[in-house]
């Protein structure tokens, strides 16, 4: 994977949804209050996984960086 995933921790709403999908790409960050998603420093899912995570998203907060 050339581009890697991110999460705007302005529009995650921390549903889980792309955790579920992808869960070697993103995490909820339980250090923050909020346990907004972030995306992992490895992505490990395959690219079709990462992506329907990307369409899941109700807030449109992950995008290809
Ligand atoms: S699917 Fe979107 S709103 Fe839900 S936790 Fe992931 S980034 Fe946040």
């Amino acid at each position: 994977m050339d581009k890697r995933p991110w999460v705007d921790p302005k529009k995650c709403i921390s549903c889980g949804a792309c955790v579920s999908l992808a869960p070697k790409t993103f995490e909820l960050d339980e250090k923050d209050m909020n346990a907004t998603a972030v995306a992992k420093s490895k992505p490990g899912d395959k690219k079709e996984d990462v992506d329907l995570a990307i369409q899941t998203c109700p807030t449109a907060a992950i995008k290809w960086k």
